[in-house]
């Protein structure tokens, strides 16, 4: 069995207490290897760590950062096959899946590297003679970063490379159920260059590590992407220290298909945003508001599209959807599944375990699962699953539809599927989702634009990636200069 260890300070260490945890395969249940239990004097220490590199990497010119990042990206497409059967061994998603998101971390590095050449403020016309107004961008300080096991590289990815990229340290806690991809985007960037003390890797459990990291007061931002309810308490417990927080949780995002909608683009755009990624995806579609006059074809199209997926171990060539993540999150599909149909939604398909021949059958796998004759007032239409499950909601007409859209607790992605340009535009205005997809899956985002949710699905405080990145991970100096 492959024992692996935290970093802290420059080297690989086990935890002080020497208690570990297991990393398992949800296609067969098989162990992959043990991970260190850090402890809270653990997490303090690579708190300690970050906080001791902080002068020293944040007064490297950023063009200097900007090549260790660069580097960073050449060695991750290096290993990208690697990576990927990584990824898919330890969180289940399909390889072609893993692949994809593998060469995203690459473009996030490759995109933040560039971001050295750009950090840059403003000059500002002052009010009196001789002098010179500007701004001037730092970084913010020590980055606590904690991750969902949902994209293992991804999200690390797209808060690390700006954390370093604008002259922060980190100490990041990767989710406890996919350890070990994050494990090895770590050895790249010490591989790459970076200083002891600039990355540091702190694995174990969210009440410890992750509850250290959130009250610390050496933490001077703390960015966040999981669920509602972690995310909640990590919020409370940090403002007591004025820590910078960004948040990104939870979703039930809708697509809206429209009497005029294309029916091939509708039930494509469902299957790639509610059971691509098993269903896993904060941005799933798990809503779909259909118009009357196409939705008896919409519902018949989309049962035969669910049943024709090939569920199995994503590790193999063929397999479509791989298995849900772990056994507690098939129960959650199971019970949402239960609940369902006591509540009187219409089983379409679905709704079953899979036990694939190929899977050893000890795997987590559960049937791609439609629900039709969903009225938005059911646990099912207002709680997020994360799994598989697209529930089908019928309405009168557009207006109807953005009503349905909107009368939830969350704001994160959400789809139209239209030719009418009227309409298309007036969802697109209407809806209170930070991500609006216009005849494109809910799911999928451009990494070079801006990413958040709205109401429950985030704090609302900073965007994550592209351009909007700087404006978390730095602070910015007014300096009045008066040479005259
Ligand atoms: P989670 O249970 O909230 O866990 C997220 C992270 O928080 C993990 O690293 C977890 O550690 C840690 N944690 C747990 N308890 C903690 C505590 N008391 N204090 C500090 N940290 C703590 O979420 P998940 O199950 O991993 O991920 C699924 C959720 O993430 C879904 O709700 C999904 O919608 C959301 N998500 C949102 C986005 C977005 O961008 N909006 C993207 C992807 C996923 P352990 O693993 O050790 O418990
Ligand atoms: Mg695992």
């Amino acid at each position: 069995m492959n024992t692996y260890q935290n970093y802290i300070a420059g080297e690989w260490v086990n935890a002080s207490s020497g208690a570990t945890f297991e990393n398992s395969n949800p296609a067969n249940n098989e162990t992959l290897g043990t991970f260190p239990l850090a402890t809270r004097e653990d997490t303090r220490r690579a708190i300690e760590a970050a906080k001791a590199a902080l002068p020293q990497w944040s007064n490297l010119p950023a063009p200097a950062r900007g090549v260790i990042l660069d580097k960073a990206a050449q060695l991750i497409g290096a290993r990208a096959d690697e990576l990927a059967a990584i990824l898919t061994k330890e969180e289940g998603k399909t390889l072609t899946e893993s692949k994809g998101e593998v060469l995203r971390a690459r473009d996030i590095f490759r995109y933040y590297a560039g971001e050295g050449f750009r950090m840059g403020g403003d000059v500002l016309p002052g009010n009196f003679p001789d002098e010179l107004l500007y701004t001037r961008r730092e970084a913010l300080g020590v980055i606590a970063i904690i991750t969902p096991w949902n994209f293992p590289i991804a999200i690390p990815s797209w808060k690390i490379a700006p954390a370093l990229a604008y002259g922060n340290t980190v100490v990041f806690k990767p989710a406890s159920l996919v350890p070990e991809t994050a494990k090895v985007l770590v050895e790249i960037l010490i591989e790459a260059g970076l200083p002891p003390g600039v990355i540091n890797f702190v694995t174990g459990s969210g009440r410890e590590v992750g509850d250290e990291l959130s009250g610390s007061p050496l933490v001077s931002g703390l960015t966040f992407t999981g669920s509602v309810g972690v995310g909640t308490g990590i919020y409370a417990r940090a403002i007591k220290n004025l820590t910078r927080v960004q948040l990104e949780m939870g979703g039930k995002n809708p697509l809206v298909v429209l009497n005029d909608a294309k029916l091939d683009l509708a039930v494509a755009l469902s299957v790639t945003g509610g059971f691509g990624l098993t269903g896993q995806a904060c941005t799933a579609t798990s809503r779909v508001i259909v118009e009357e006059g196409i939705a008896d074809a919409y519902a018949e199209a989309l049962a035969q599209a669910a049943r024709k997926l090939v569920v199995g171990n994503g590790l193999e060539s063929g397999v479509q959807m791989g298995p849900v993540v772990s056994d507690d999150q098939l129960k959650t599909d199971l019970d949402y599944i239960g609940i369902g149909k006591s509540e009187g939604a219409k089983l379409l398909v679905g709704g079953e375990l899979v036990k694939p021949s190929n899977g050893g059958g000890k795997g987590y796998y559960v049937q791609p699962t439609v629900f039709d004759a969903v009225d938005s007032k059911m646990q099912i239409a207002q709680e997020e699953i994360f799994g598989p499950v697209i529930g089908i909601i019928r309405v009168k007409n557009f207006e109807e539809a953005l009503e349905k859209a909107n009368g939830i607790g969350f704001g994160l992605a959400a789809g139209v599927v239209t030719n009418d340009l009227n309409k298309a535009m007036r969802f697109a205005n209407g809806i209170d989702a930070g991500v609006v997809k216009i005849n494109e899956p809910t799911t999928g985002l451009a990494l070079q634009a801006p990413f958040g949710g709205f109401k429950n699905s985030s704090a609302n405080t900073f965007k994550e990636q592209g351009k909007s990145a700087i404006e978390f991970y730095t602070r910015t100096k007014t300096v009045y200069l008066k040479y005259g």
